[in-house]
């Protein structure tokens, strides 16, 4: 079964395809092909990338989204090594919609009324998920009748308990939706079982702490694979601090703002989205491999961005541990978790009181999925590479099984 799978964003589309014959394998295999559209202002770059490296390059004015996705695909069809016979080759398309609200809590196939739902919930994320829904209507256009599988980042987080859940503001909020959804979950969800994977455990007896740490940056608590606390929570603002986003800042700053510079809600915005974080300390950069060069050698600011980085994941870590009394194993995940050995040699660093004990030459080997602990280590910690194109061709596949067995 060939599965497309569109990850939408607001600058950026991932686009991957994968083969899935009578069931999914065990370790995630790489993608039949690649794609990626990063929309620039009036121009797209488009670029595609089989087995053997770039299949495709171009830089086209933008008519349309659906005229670029449209060029990105026939690249599988019409190119001199087409993957394809045609668009009819294709047996679902998955996407990645980052909220579902409360109504969806697993993955589903695409209706009307799922529409709706992607489209009533864009007020709650307004940059994903009408890029999303714009997603799967581009696919209706180009791949008529096609069967669509909408895959929900906060789905994962559906277990989370009412006490993690609810704010505690006044209750009415919960009836209007303010509550704690927590996003990542595609890749929380996955991270968890391909640990359980790598130390031959069962998930079902496991505690972990799954670090999502790219440009966004959560934290999961999942107990016997459910999560049951996250740090992201109504948005993607909550919680850890991140590349250009705040994370978590005292309320009454925002108050204060308001009244004494008098900022509209969409400066607010501005401020703590695009302003804050690793970019709004340093003043230097939101890359954490520029704050690390910068901090080395000797610039106050990017040093100062990378200790707040660090002590606020360490502290809410540590609420993680303390949510599931314990922990088996702490996973690194995402551009930051996969890649910086700094990030987590300082975090693990101050663990070792709950055991955690890293092995330095480990920890700075290249980066795959393996684990990273010394031998002695209480707590075992991981490194997983983030596979959200992976979990999704998964769900896509079990789902459509489910309701086509003929597929
Ligand atoms: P996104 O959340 O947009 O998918 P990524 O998961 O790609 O982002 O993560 C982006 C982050 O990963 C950036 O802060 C980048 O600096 C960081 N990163 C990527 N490679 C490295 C590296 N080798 N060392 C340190 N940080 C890295």
């Amino acid at each position: 079964m060939k599965i497309l799978v569109l990850n939408s964003g607001s600058a950026t589309q991932k686009t991957s395809l994968y083969e899935i014959a009578a069931a999914p394998p065990a370790d995630p295999p790489a993608p039949l092909w690649e794609g990626l559209i990063e929309w620039d202002g009036s121009f797209a770059d488009i670029r595609t990338s089989g087995p053997a490296g770039v299949r495709f390059k171009n830089r086209i004015q933008i008519a349309s989204r659906r005229q670029v996705t449209e060029q990105l695909l026939s690249d599988l069809w019409t190119s001199a090594a087409p993957l394809l016979k045609g668009p009819s080759d294709i047996a679902v398309v998955g996407h990645r919609i980052v909220h579902g609200g409360q109504e969806f809590s697993e993955p589903a196939i695409v209706t009307p009324a799922l529409k709706t739902v992607v489209q009533r919930m864009s007020v709650f994320a307004p940059l994903h998920n009408p890029a999303g829904l714009e997603g799967i209507e581009i696919i209706e256009q180009i791949l008529d009748g096609v069967p669509q599988v909408a895959v929900f980042d906060t789905a994962f987080h559906r277990t989370l308990p009412e006490p993690a859940a609810v704010y505690p503001g006044p209750y009415e909020w919960l009836a209007r939706g303010i509550r704690r959804y927590g996003f990542h979950g595609i890749n929380h969800e996955y991270c968890a079982q391909r640990a359980a994977r790598l130390l031959g455990r069962d998930l079902q007896a496991l505690k972990l702490v799954t670090c999502h740490l790219g440009n966004g940056c959560s934290l999961a608590a999942v107990r016997g694979g459910r999560s049951v606390d996250t740090t992201m929570g109504f948005t993607p603002l909550e919680g850890l601090m991140m590349g250009t986003r705040s994370g978590s800042v005292d309320p009454g700053i925002l108050t204060y703002l308001l009244r004494e510079d008098r900022l509209t809600a969409g400066q607010l915005d501005d401020l703590l989205n695009k302003q804050s974080g690793l970019a709004g300390i340093s003043g230097i950069s939101n890359d954490m491999r520029q704050i690390v060069s910068a901090m080395n050698a000797g610039h106050p600011r990017a040093r100062l961005a990378f200790d707040i980085f660090i002590h606020r994941l360490t502290s809410l870590i540590g609420s993680m541990v303390a949510v599931l009394g314990g922990v088996n194993a702490l996973v690194f995940t995402a551009g930051i978790g996969e890649n910086s050995a700094e990030v987590r040699a300082a975090t693990c660093a101050n663990l070792e009181f709950l055991g955690v004990r890293l092995d330095g030459s480990k920890n700075s080997q290249a980066p795959n999925d393996r684990e990273i602990s010394a031998t002695d280590s209480r707590v075992r910690v991981l490194i997983v590479r983030a596979q959200e194109d992976w979990a999704i061709a998964r769900a896509c596949w079990t789902l459509a099984r489910a309701n086509a067995p003929s597929l």
